[in-house]
């Protein structure tokens, strides 16, 4: 697999960096590509079925549908109940991941947390759990991977950026890259639940230095300074998602000043549903 490419980027005075994850693929891109890196490399014959569970528009949702769809392995996907709305929508992660084979199974809101803890104890064989949003211990060999590339191409910045869903992304590159500064911002969560995620996974090095919102947003939340950011990006060249880069932009024009590389962590396939919800909310 090509490196992806780096971009030059201005917005609001500033020039940053901006490497380009986003460009792999429409559904299977950005992080969740690189989390998806040792199974894309598996031989299709180790599994026939991979199971994961989570949000009813994630991002690793449509990543693993893609990824099982090429490897023709079955995928089954639990969520809690779906809205109407979204049952309906001919758009969006849900619709084309479906598209993609997924098989979708709606858990009772009630009974969701005791069967996702379940799943490991009934696991068949031939069979992989992918966790929810992809935080896999085996992340860290294609986050390694990235910091490869960035290693032998990082136009001479020594601060990178990605925003923190489970913060999989930004720990295991920041381990990887002990000379660079790696910011990261919660977008699930506060700073402590974004530590506490990381520390699960393995311990936070000094270099990876994480960036208190200006203001507490919840996921998956519309504020209009998320949009405002989204369009001004969008009008600089380059379009990124609607639920996680917002913050780390707005964190990173406020308390930052040096050169960053941002790393694009994908997710623009989202943008059409969120979109929709913007404009019903504020009725653009
Ligand atoms: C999943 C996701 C993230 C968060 O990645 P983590 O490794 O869970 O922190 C950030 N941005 C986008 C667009 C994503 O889809």
């Amino acid at each position: 697999m090509q490196a992806s490419p780096l971009s030059e980027f201005f917005l609001e005075g500033r020039e940053f960096l901006v490497k380009r994850d986003e460009l792999f693929d429409p559904f299977l891109s950005g992080n969740k590509y690189r989390k998806l890196h040792t199974l894309l490399h598996t031989p299709k014959n180790r599994y026939k079925k991979i199971i994961s569970y989570g949000g009813t528009q994630s991002n690793a949702m449509l990543a693993i549908a893609a990824m099982c769809k090429q490897k023709g392995w079955q995928f089954v996907y639990y969520t809690k109940p779906l809205s109407r709305v979204q049952k309906e929508q001919t758009f969006g992660n849900f619709y084309q991941a479906v598209a993609l084979g997924m098989e979708h199974i709606a858990l009772e809101s009630s009974l969701y947390k005791e069967y996702i803890a379940s799943l490991s104890v009934l696991k068949e064989e031939y069979t992989y759990i992918i966790d929810q949003g992809g935080a896999d211990v085996n992340a860290h060999e294609g986050l390694e991977v990235l910091a490869q590339e960035i290693q032998s191409n990082d136009g001479g910045v020594k601060s990178l950026a990605t925003p923190s869903g489970t913060g999989t992304t930004a720990l295991f590159l920041a381990r990887a890259l002990p000379k660079y500064r790696i910011y990261t911002t919660p977008c699930v969560g506060d700073v402590a639940y974004l530590k506490e995620q990381m520390n699960a996974l393995a311990s936070i090095p000094a270099n990876l230095i994480i960036l208190e919102p200006q203001k507490k947003y919840h996921f998956a939340k519309l504020y209009p300074e998320f949009l405002a950011i989204y369009q001004k990006t969008k009008a600089a060249g380059i379009e990124f998602d609607l639920l996680y880069a917002p913050a780390m932009w707005l964190a990173l024009l406020a308390q930052t000043q040096e050169k960053i590389l941002y790393i694009h962590s994908g997710g623009v396939s989202a943008n059409e549903s969120m979109l929709a919800r913007y404009s019903q909310k504020f009725s653009l």
